[in-house]
């Protein structure tokens, strides 16, 4: 992780391939969706950090009708949520195989126009 108020490089959702959270300065809450406070305590004192990209698969699931024609293209592909080791839950794209509890790492694939994370199974 590195601390910083502006994250090192930008997440997945502006186009970089990192995985950023914000994580409360007054009480160590974490939380990946983008807020202007904190969602345990209400603290605007939020920092900015990137994710290793390692974490536990929490649930799998198929796509296969894909919903619009440009995600057709990728099809069938699969969604995975992963709770990362730093503490929040995540959806992401994953490799065909993967199951609940399996320990994953991630790396960015192109989906549609832009990178997306992409888990994989991790031997450890
Ligand atoms: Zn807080």
């Amino acid at each position: 992780m590195t601390a910083a108020t502006e994250p090192a490089n930008p997440g997945w959702t502006e186009g970089g391939a990192a995985i950023v959270f914000q994580r409360c300065n007054a009480c160590g809450a974490k939380q990946y969706f983008r807020r202007a406070f904190c969602h345990a305590c209400g603290s605007t004192e939020l920092s900015v950090l990137s994710a290793e990209g390692t974490g536990t698969v929490y649930a799998v699931s198929h796509v296969t009708r894909a919903p619009t024609p440009e995600a057709r293209a990728h099809g069938p592909y699969t969604i995975v949520l992963v709770d990362a080791d730093e503490g929040f839950r995540l959806m992401a794209h994953g490799a065909h195989d993967l199951a609940i509890g399996d320990r994953v790492s991630a790396t960015f694939n192109r989906f549609i126009d832009g990178l997306v994370p992409y888990f994989e199974r991790t031997t450890s």
